[in-house]
Parts: C-alpha cells; structure tokens; sequence
C-alpha cells in the first residue's frame, strides 16, 4: 500500500483527513476546519498539498480552505450543486462521477440530508469513505435542510460499501451519540462493547474516527433503523423503514443526554 491516512483533530471536535501517496509525494486532504494543524501535520510530514476536497459548505469543513490555498496552491474539489456557497472551485464534481486521484478511483457518492449539497469520497484503493456530517461514528448528522428519506438514502448508498471501509466522518461526538443510540437499542451487546471502548479511547483522548463500516452496521441506530429487532422494540414494527429512521432521527434532536 503506497497510501497513508491521517487523522487530524481541529477546532474542539473537527477531524480533517490527509492521505499521501508515497510514490508521488502527493497529498490530498478531506475537509479544511482549521489551518495550524492540518499545516503543522504537513510540515511535520513534509508533504506537499495538492488536493483539497470538499464534503460540505459549514463553515467547520471550508474555514482553512483559502489559507491553505494561499500557502500550497492545491486543485480544490467540491459539488457543482453546492459551487455558489463553496469557496472557489477548481473541480465541479457531482454523485456518481469518478475523480482520478493518481491513477486511483476516487467516488463520489450523493450524501445529502445534513444539507442538501452533501456529498462523500469514497477511496476503495485505500478502503476509507470520508464522510463529512452525513454517517458518522454511532450517529448522522442532523437534518439541516433535507429530508429523513434524503439522508437514509444516503446511509443506505454508503451501507453498500465494504464492512471493513474506514469511515472518516467530521466529528468527535461518539461518546454523546453512544448515550443517545443506548436508550434505542438497549439490549445490543455490540452497542455496549462499542460505548464502553469508546469511554476508554476518550479518556485518553484518542480519537474513535475513522471507524469501521461493520462495526457501524451493528451498532450505530441510524443505520440500523431497517432491523427487525430495533424496529419492534421502538413499537414500529410495521413501520417503513425511512419512518423509523425519522422517528430516530427526530429523537435525537430533542435528546438531552
Ligand atoms: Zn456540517
Ligand atoms: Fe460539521
């Protein structure tokens, strides 16, 4: 393997994402919340930026993009649909489309829902899905501006990935969204593994993003709003799987965990 994934905390729970291609020197980031430590992991490095890609138009996944630009001049690539409220866009992409990244595939899959714009990378040579605000470490992120059948669309689009994918997702808020997803699914024995590793991973300030595609289909309740168990101990039996995932979704909102 000739690719390299970083994480990058930024801000108070933003994660940014580079990954290197060892053979060209190259180096992509995922989503520019801030500029020190994204630029202070590629001096560090010693990598040049040449990409930056972008999931969404809030401000906590743009903020560094000019600076960056400004100091390492990199393509920068983000939706067409979102181009009027992105900063300035060397690259338009749009859902379904494939980006050659250094002779690798990279797909861009439609993630809307937290906004209407959304989109996800996904990298099969690396195996790791960047994913912004839309599936996320035990949640999703809230509806913004689309619709529940949007996002589960969406979650659905990136539950066809691989189960040993790497999903690289916007935020540390496993910890919080473990307490929500435990009042869901009480009796789910890898739901309680998962909180009880992700206490442990916190309390040493490690971070619980990326985490694995698998183990989100077992335990996150957002993606799991189709399974017959979760559905019947919500009294939603016979409820369309979107409804509960709604339901789910409408919940948390109002959550004060
Ligand atoms: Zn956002
Ligand atoms: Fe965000």
């Amino acid at each position: 393997m000739t690719l390299e994934l970083e994480t990058i905390p930024c801000l108070s729970d933003n994660y940014a994402f580079l990954v290197h291609d060892r053979k060209s020197g190259a180096t992509a980031l995922f989503d520019a919340p801030e500029t020190w430590p994204i630029q202070r992991e590629l001096e560090k490095q010693g990598w040049q930026l040449t990409h930056i890609f972008i999931t969404h138009h809030h401000a906590d996944h743009i903020d560094a993009v000019a600076d960056l630009v400004a100091a390492y001049h990199p393509e920068v690539i983000g939706a067409a649909r979102d181009a009027h409220r992105l900063p300035p866009l060397d690259t338009e992409v749009a859902p379904g489309d494939t980006y050659d990244l250094w002779g690798r595939q990279l797909w861009v899959l439609d993630a809307a829902g937290h906004t209407t714009g959304h989109i996800a990378y996904y990298l099969p040579r690396l195996g790791a899905a960047f994913t912004g605000d839309s599936l996320m470490a035990l949640g999703c992120g809230r509806l913004f501006e689309g619709t529940p059948q949007m996002m589960w669309d969406s979650l659905t689009r990136l539950a066809a990935l691989p189960d040993d994918t790497l999903i690289c997702s916007g935020h540390e808020y496993t910890a919080a969204n473990g307490r929500f997803a435990a009042t869901v699914e009480p009796g789910n024995p890898a739901l309680k593994d998962r909180i009880a590793q992700t206490a442990k991973a916190r309390a040493m300030d490690t971070p619980t993003v990326p985490s694995a595609l698998g183990l989100e289909k077992a335990t996150n309740p957002f993606l799991r709003a189709g399974d017959p168990g979760l559905k019947a101990g919500l009294g939603m039996a016979d409820a369309a799987d979107v409804e509960v995932f709604a339901h789910i979704r409408g919940a948390k909102d109002g959550f004060k965990g």
